[in-house]
């Protein structure tokens, strides 16, 4: 079935809908590398409960927003393997067994941490805050991944991942790969300051309406140094303008011209965006509309999903077992 040997692991922590930030960083190339490869989507409730864990209910609810936009992205369960991170015990065990060798120094030093802390204001680390990292390896290894899309922020996980599975085939049994990162393209937000992000607020969701794309594109920063509709403008440094490249097809060198030229004004700059980005969503919406009449199969497609996930980790502890000398007996 799989044209390719590479295990893909992927998914998103559940704290929210995704937005056009994740499609463009990694979903829509996952749609892609199912066609190619066994892939794993991971729904990480556990990770998202790292920085939520005192709204619950957040957390489940997500997990089904999620579930919708994986599928209404084009994700197909037939295809890739949709579970839940908090049903597979045997990654949390695999969890305990990596953080036996890991510092707290070095997860300490992990510059992603640091920074997501700092931008959280934490002045003192929740445990499990520090060790996601560790947590995110074990995802990793239950299923033998080789290949995880994820954004560039993610670097400094996936290099704590290789180091532990590393280690663990030192001094057990190199049983578990050592997995490399497929980076995808960053999208800037609405703001023009960081990256699309919904703590931000400067995110467009995978399911606005058309009315909401075009609200949030009339208030989006453009080019500071345009005031008059008649200046130059300088598209390169306008987000506006990284839509067009991104969305549109056709076209995007005269937009590019019209505004270095000062022809074109920002706020019909911004409708044509606009209506690529509908354009984009409209089959989004539809396939969304239609699993959100249908909670049973959203339901099976996860049950399925995570059943699958379940085995393929049972396998793997066991062989995880069997290499540290500490699988005692079958219960
Ligand atoms: S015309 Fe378009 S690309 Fe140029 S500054 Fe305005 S919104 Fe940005």
């Amino acid at each position: 079935m799989n044209k390719n040997n590479d295990i893909i692991l992927t998914g998103d922590r559940t704290t929210g809908q995704l937005h056009l930030g994740h499609y463009v960083g990694s979903l829509r190339s996952r749609v892609q590398l199912q066609e190619e490869y066994k892939t794993y989507i991971l729904l990480a409730d556990v990770q998202a409960l790292t920085t939520h864990f005192d709204q619950p209910g957040l957390i489940a609810d997500s997990v089904h927003q999620v579930t919708l936009d994986y599928l209404a992205v084009g994700i197909d369960p037939n295809k890739a393997t949709l579970f839940i991170q908090s049903m597979i015990p045997e990654i949390a065990e695999l969890t305990v067994i990596f953080s036996m060798f890991v510092t707290v120094n070095a997860l300490r030093h992990n510059p992603t941490i640091k920074n997501e802390a700092r931008d959280r204001g934490y002045t003192d680390l929740y445990y499990g805050f520090l060790g996601y990292p560790v947590s995110q390896a074990a995802d990793i290894a239950f299923c033998k991944a080789t290949l995880v899309p994820a954004g560039e922020d993610q670097i400094p996980h996936i290099e704590t991942a290789r180091k532990l599975v590393r280690r663990f085939n030192e001094l057990y049994a190199p049983i578990l790969p050592e997995p490399r990162i497929l980076t995808g393209e960053r999208l800037g937000g609405l703001d023009g300051v960081g990256k699309m992000s919904k703590s931000m607020g400067n995110a467009i969701s995978l399911n606005a309406s058309p009315e909401v794309v075009k609200a949030k594109l009339t208030k989006a920063k453009t080019d500071p140094a345009r005031i008059h509709r008649s200046d130059p403008g300088h598209p390169d440094v306008c987000p506006v303008f990284a839509y067009h490249q991104l969305f549109r097809k056709e076209n995007v060198d005269e937009i590019h011209a019209s505004c270095s030229q000062g022809k074109i004004g920002c706020k019909d700059c911004k409708q044509i965006a606009g209506e690529a980005i509908n354009d984009l969503l409209a089959p989004f919406r539809e396939r969304r509309n239609y699993y959100e009449q249908r909670d049973d199969q959203v339901k099976e497609i996860l049950i399925e999903g995570t059943r699958e996930a379940r085995r393929t980790a049972r396998e793997t502890m066991l062989e995880v077992r069997e290499a540290m000398g500490i699988q005692y007996f079958k219960l």
